[in-house]
């Protein structure tokens, strides 16, 4: 099991755990397997009913090689997966709900900072401090989050002395209860900073100080990250499992979308061979990629402020791993397609000989919600299940609800817990969800100057990183 990266033509291989300690490829593109290992259904049959640690640890042994020794990777998994630090009184870790419509609920939300970037932070943190132990190394990583990556990430890496972590954040956006969040865990090797400006800003600064070989080193947490990708992608086969009576019937997977990362594992699950039928990338006001699979055309924009703030994004960094395929794993044709979309932020299949079948081709739909859509979604399954869906959720469930009934199970990703965004909540219900006892009280740990705040300035940064 190698790894390639989308811009290199030689196609030159690089290990799991290579890539797991980097960021971008040197040539600015992703690393992507070099082919999808396959999952048989025989394979499948014997999981149905098998915990989550050992689902995790079929899959991921195919997607990491020989680069962890197995009883390694075994342990890591097992630490990351078992209770309590996942599962749910019945011993779950994603657990599958009907409600109703052959629509169902995948919660992925139960780990230690309540969105779905814990499944695969938790065991990111322990893979890196795993590896950089082995090389008698350590690594500094510099972040940006717009909201739950932050949180996901400093919970994942809080105490490790192979890692000091920088994370940036927009100064507006995120819900207090995710700036508090991350006040709470900040100190020791965690560092908050708060930049005068947007997710992008954040995003752009990564990228800039990158590009400065002094910094070249930096590591990376961001769904660029394969690490995170790949192990992602068991969730798709346990929500699977779930679903299904026989192993072999088809579902499909609704996904509340920004970066792309989330439905990518999908597809890679897909591709393994999982018997999807259509991954439905869901989107809010933010609809950069559903008009993308619908025109063909992926055209940046100014990202707007909405009810589900991870999800509000300007460009999907995670598509070029699917462009990639679209394009026949051509990297020249692929670099000349990312570079006219990097220079201009605007790009059309049309001009590249690709057409927007080519998406369906590879099972992909696409949807988008309002807030007023949201909120009615959360009235209503509400009303009809007595579950509180968050805003995120609520973008997804609301997309599956507008397609035609649908005669495979289709299974809704709860990518957050409501608590996390209660003035929405209170906004749709009139009260708040009752939190779990590890949040009561989240405000008050937050301590005085747990956030540097600086302008959007490259040389600053840097200047903050040396010190
Ligand atoms: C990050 C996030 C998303 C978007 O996931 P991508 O992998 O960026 O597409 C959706 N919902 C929630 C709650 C998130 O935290």
């Amino acid at each position: 099991m190698r790894l390639v990266s989308t811009r290199d033509a030689s196609a030159a291989q690089h290990s799991y755990t290579d890539v797991l300690l980097s960021g971008l490829a040197p040539d600015g593109g992703l690393y992507t397997p070099e082919e999808y290992p396959q999952v048989t259904l025989d394979e499948l049959r014997v999981l149905k009913g098998a915990s989550y640690e050992t689902i995790a640890f079929v899959i991921k042994q195919k997607l990491v090689g020989d680069a962890i020794p197995s009883v390694e990777l075994r342990s890591l998994l097992d630490a990351t997966y078992i209770e309590p630090a996942f599962a749910n009184e019945k011993g779950q870790v994603t657990p599958v709900t009907d409600i109703g419509r052959n629509l169902k609920l995948q919660n992925l939300s139960l780990g230690p900072t309540a969105s779905f970037k814990d499944m695969a932070m938790q065991l990111l943190g322990r893979e890196m401090d795993y590896e950089l132990a082995r090389r008698k190394d350590s690594l500094t990583i510099l972040g940006a989050t717009s909201g739950d990556t932050g949180s996901a990430a400093e919970a994942a890496f809080k105490g490790f002395g192979s890692v000091e972590l920088f994370m940036l954040s927009p100064e507006v956006g995120m819900s207090v209860f995710q700036r508090a969040q991350m006040g709470a865990l900040s100190g020791g090797n965690i560092r908050n900073i708060s930049i005068r400006g947007r997710f992008d800003d954040c995003q752009d600064l990564v990228k800039a100080v990158k590009q400065d070989s002094e910094f070249a080193a930096l590591g990376a947490v961001n769904s660029i990250n394969w690490g995170r990708i790949s192990s992602q992608v068991p969730y798709y086969f346990s929500g699977y499992l779930q679903a299904v009576k026989e192993v072999g019937e088809k579902v499909d997977f609704v996904v509340p979308s920004g970066n792309f990362g989330n439905v990518f594992s999908g597809y890679v699950a897909k591709r393994m061979g999982l018997p999807i039928r259509r991954l439905v990338v869901a989107t809010n006001e933010n609809n950069v990629l559903s008009r993308l699979m619908q025109t063909g055309v992926y055209a940046q924009k100014e990202a707007v402020i909405t009810s589900s703030p991870s999800m509000d994004i300007s460009k999907a960094s995670n598509y070029e791993r699917l462009a990639f395929d679209l394009f026949g794993r051509d990297a020249t044709k692929l670099s000349a397609y990312m570079h006219e979309f990097n220079t201009t932020g605007l790009v059309s299949f049309l001009d590249h000989g690709l057409s927007v079948e080519a998406f369906l081709a590879l099972g992909f739909e696409s949807g988008s919600s309002t807030h007023e859509e949201r909120i009615r979604t959360i009235q209503d399954i509400y009303k009809d299940t007595g579950i509180v869906i968050d805003p995120h959720t609520a973008d997804g469930v609301c997309v599956a609800k507008k397609r035609d009934i649908q005669e495979v199970p289709v299974i809704c990703l709860a990518t957050a817990l409501p608590v996390k965004f209660e003035e929405t909540i209170r906004e749709a219900l009139g009260f708040v969800p009752e939190r779990p006892a590890r949040f009561v009280g989240l405000e008050e740990e937050m301590k005085q100057g747990s956030f540097i705040t600086m302008n959007a300035d490259v040389e600053a940064l840097k200047s903050q990183l040396r010190a």
